[in-house]
């Protein structure tokens, strides 16, 4: 047989296949060692076949394979073949995220053990051999036995045996228990009404992709679980998708009493061992739900029969190094492969994908209300800029003070965010809440301390830095700003007896950081969480009855296009941990700018307003979903490489500009905003572009640019424009 071959080096000069002969063993998607210049490298079998171009004396030989079993499937070999012509990468890259990387590095493999047993064949042992005896007795009566505990107890009589060979030891595959000290009490719901209906629609829509839009507290998660649950029976797998940080010890005992040992939990507290071994019970199929992040839709499963992503607008969904995949074009794919439904779900869902939604592409379902119809919590806005005029410099305003005792007293928990997204580069007046924005894109404008300079970030206008303010002339112009330590300070002081807990990204360092913050406050062991972003997501803590929202306009000033659409997601997001059970919740949104569209709207919960006023502004400056932002960067230690490779690779680019300016709205080459990274030189070329754009060749222009020590990549829709 001729087995073709992908070499595992992720270089272009390698990126073909190469054939090799091989022995009956030998499958589709093993990984192997072949011959290779004139040493040995890994490689996966992509295809079989019964004749090679290559002349028979050429033909080198596989020498084994890594595996005694396919590491890929068939869906994984064609997936990853798609995936190397959309992004451009060389297919090794590809194909590594199909796998555990631990198991590509062979730091890990099986966790085996070494147990003894008899010999089926007659023996004797010397009398006076007492040890040698006992351990023969202990044997005949025990079956086989693990060597470290005979070595133990019988100590060299082991080793005496096993070289005459009256006993022998054989090696065994042990799994790693990555759930040690989870348990979870099953709390089966009834589903309601609006639960039935939403299972119910997507089973009987003939669209491939649902977006569940439903608020929070809706019961989203009881409905992924119900279509999970179904597909198991009816004997298909499936994948349910979640950002890192949802994946709290509450979520995972729920996940596991429900499903038990079926399914693989995939998160970053586990070890390098049991992540593999939970892989292989992935590929074998002894689990058959894969949960996890973003790096779970590359899971081992076959035949699945629903692929979920909860909190769909979430940014941990695009990949950031190379291949910068967006997941829900990879879970697209399985799901057409499989022909099953891929569920999106978000009370927040992005403004891309409600547009597709209500264009008809997607079936939108809605879940306008909270579980027992409860509440959403009301939200209260405060004007900062009337505390600081009364002379309250305090990060907490007067209302937020009385309503936090009173939640204290009541013996309830309250939540306190920080947003704190890049803000200390915006300028904003303390007096009015003006902040500088570009004039041709709407996006805020950053400060550059070496050109002492505003600039935007989309399309490089730099602007003179601002003496007052141009709305209310007041010179109170400069950076606000409070950090969750000064936050937790100001608390201490104002209720001595409180217990406070901060989680931020200082605080959740390690492998179990955040995890173990949510896990003490979700005990009871604190009454306030003071937090980031992180404190955001969807966690279910029913002793919340109040939301302190600090700076509720921060993110509005982010560089970014989506700024508007990530603080309204924020908002409602932070607010809906409030009032989950029966007590009635309550929000405090502070703000510099209360007049803000996009907080007023979250204020509501009017996403529908959001989305109008959001989906017009995007439509009137040609941002996305009505363009597509594109960049192009090049990255590298070495300057002299770099602009070479920057003006080899923006010669192309403009050519192609230059023959299709008519799809470009946009096309710029600059120094990427932020210079200097790890003193590292970085340019990037900017474009927007209209449907029908060539894509496709500006992937080719930039792999076909090929240097040591000089990356160029592409990125579409870039989160983060620095
Ligand atoms: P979402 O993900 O939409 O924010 P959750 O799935 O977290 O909402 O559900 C909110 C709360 O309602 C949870 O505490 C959950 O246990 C509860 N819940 C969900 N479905 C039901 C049901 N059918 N009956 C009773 N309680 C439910
Ligand atoms: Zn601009």
């Amino acid at each position: 047989m001729i087995a073709e071959v992908i070499i595992d080096i992720a270089h272009s000069d390698v990126d073909k296949i190469f054939d090799y002969a091989c022995d009956e063993n030998i499958e589709a998607g093993m990984r192997v060692v072949v011959p290779f210049a004139r040493s040995a490298a890994t490689g996966f079998v992509m295809r079989l076949k019964e004749k090679s171009d290559v002349p028979p004396e050429k033909l080198k030989k596989i020498y084994r394979a890594e595996e005694d079993y396919p590491a890929l499937n068939r869906e994984c070999l064609s997936l990853a073949g798609k995936l190397a012509a959309r992004y451009r990468c060389p297919m090794a890259l590809v194909l590594r995220l199909f796998l555990p990387t631990e198991m590509r590095t062979g730091k890990v493999g099986e966790a085996k053990r070494t147990f003894a047993r008899l010999a089926e064949e007659p023996f004797t042992i010397d009398p006076r051999a007492k040890k040698q005896l006992a351990l023969a007795e202990f044997l005949r009566e025990n079956g086989k036995a693990d060597t470290v505990f005979l070595r133990e107890r019988f100590g060299s009589a082991l080793k005496a045996l096993t070289d005459k060979k009256i006993v022998l030891l054989e090696k065994e595959r042990v799994l790693r228990d990555p759930y040690r000290g989870i348990s979870g009490e099953r709390a089966d719901h009834t589903l309601t009404p609006a639960q039935r209906e939403a299972v119910k629609k997507i089973g009987e829509t003939d669209r491939t992709v649902c977006l569940l839009h439903g608020v929070t507290g809706s019961g989203k998660t009881e409905v992924y679980l119900d279509l999970i649950a179904k597909q198991l029976a009816a004997g298909r797998t499936a994948i349910f998708l979640v950002p890192e940080i949802s994946l709290t010890p509450q979520m995972l005992s729920q996940l596991r009493a429900r499903f038990g040992p079926s399914a693989a939990i995939l998160h970053s507290g586990l070890s390098a061992g049991e992540r593999f071994d939970e892989w292989r019970r992935l590929r074998e199929g002894d689990a058959r739900i894969a949960i996890g992040a973003r790096s779970a839709i590359f899971a081992p499963v076959e035949n699945i029969g629903v692929i979920v992503i909860d909190e769909e607008h979430d940014g941990s969904y695009s990949s950031e190094s190379s291949p910068r995949y967006n997941t829900f074009d990879i879970a697209l794919l399985r799901a057409q492969y499989n022909r099953c439904k891929l569920v999106l779900g978000s009370a927040t869902p992005s403004v891309e994908t409600y547009k597709r939604a209500k264009d008809g592409e997607f079936e939108l379902i809605r879940m306008p209300d909270r579980i027992n119809r409860r509440a959403l919590p009301e939200v209260e806005i405060v004007d900062m800029r009337r505390e600081v005029r009364r002379g309250n410099p305090s990060p907490f305003s007067i209302v937020l003070r009385e309503k936090l005792k009173n939640c204290l007293d009541g013996g309830n928990q309250a939540i306190l965010f920080l947003n704190r997204r890049g803000y200390s580069q915006t300028v904003m007046c303390r007096d009015c809440g003006y902040v500088a924005k570009c004039e041709h894109c709407d996006v805020s404008l950053t400060y550059h301390s070496e050109e002492d300079c505003l600039k935007c970030h989309y399309c490089g206008t730099k602007y003179h830095l601002l003496r007052g303010c141009p709305n209310c002339g007041g010179v109170h112009l400069g950076y606000v700003g409070t950090g969750t330590q000064r936050v937790v300070g100001e608390l201490k002081k104002l209720f001595p007896a409180a217990r406070i807990l901060r989680m931020d990204n200082d605080t959740t360092s390690g492998k179990e950081g955040h995890y173990k913050i949510l896990k003490q406050f979700a005990e009871r062991q604190a009454d306030v969480l003071v937090g980031t972003q992180m404190v955001a997501k969807g966690h279910d803590f029913p002793s919340v009855t109040l939301v302190g929202i600090l700076d509720a306009d921060m993110s509005l000033h982010f560089p970014d296009y989506r700024s508007g659409e990530r603080t309204f997601q924020l908002v409602t997001q932070v607010a809906g941990r409030s009032g989950r059970a029966e007590e009635k919740g309550e929000v405090v949104l502070q703000t510099y700018d209360p007049e803000n569209f996009i907080l007023r709207f979250a204020a509501k919960y009017d996403y529908e307003g959001f989305y109008e006023h959001e989906i017009a502004m995007r439509a009137g400056t040609a941002f996305p979903p009505f363009a597509k932002i594109v960049r192009v960067m090049v990255v590298g230690e070495d300057e002299k490489e770099a602009l070479e490779a920057l003006k080899t690779v923006y010669r192309q680019l403009e050519a192609l500009y230059a023959r299709m300016s008519d799809k470009f709205l946009f096309f710029n080459k600059m120094h990427s905003p932020i210079k200097r990274i790890r003193n590292k030189f970085r340019y990037q070329t900017l474009m927007r572009l209209t449907d029908g754009a060539p894509l496709r060749e500006i992937y080719e222009i930039c792999a076909a640019a090929d240097y040591k020590k000089t990356l160029v990549y592409v990125e579409e829709n870039p989160s983060n424009l620095s």
